[in-house]
């Protein structure tokens, strides 16, 4: 995979691996995830985010497609949190 700034997963070819995420999503119960709205509002300011490189968060090594969305999880950039 070419090393992509700024890029989540779903623009570049990852099928595998975002499959997996979703199937992993789906099966969280509501309580443990946010909604559509609040997920895409997370994975925007991912997108604007210079530790985002090829869909993977370079501050915690999550794929952000996944971290966001937890409802318990934060973004991990302690000093500048964007979610
Ligand atoms: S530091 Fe926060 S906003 Fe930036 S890619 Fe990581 S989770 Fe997303």
């Amino acid at each position: 995979m070419e090393e992509c700034k700024r890029c989540l997963l779903r623009e570049i070819d990852n099928g595998d691996i975002l499959e997996s995420i979703r199937t992993r999503i789906e099966k969280l119960s509501d309580n443990d995830k946010v909604d559509d709205k609040v997920y895409q509002e997370r994975l925007s300011k991912c997108k604007n985010c210079d530790h985002l490189i090829s869909g993977v968060c370079m501050k915690c090594g999550c794929y952000v497609e996944f971290r966001a969305a937890f409802r318990k999880q934060k973004c991990p950039d302690v000093k500048n949190r964007k979610w």
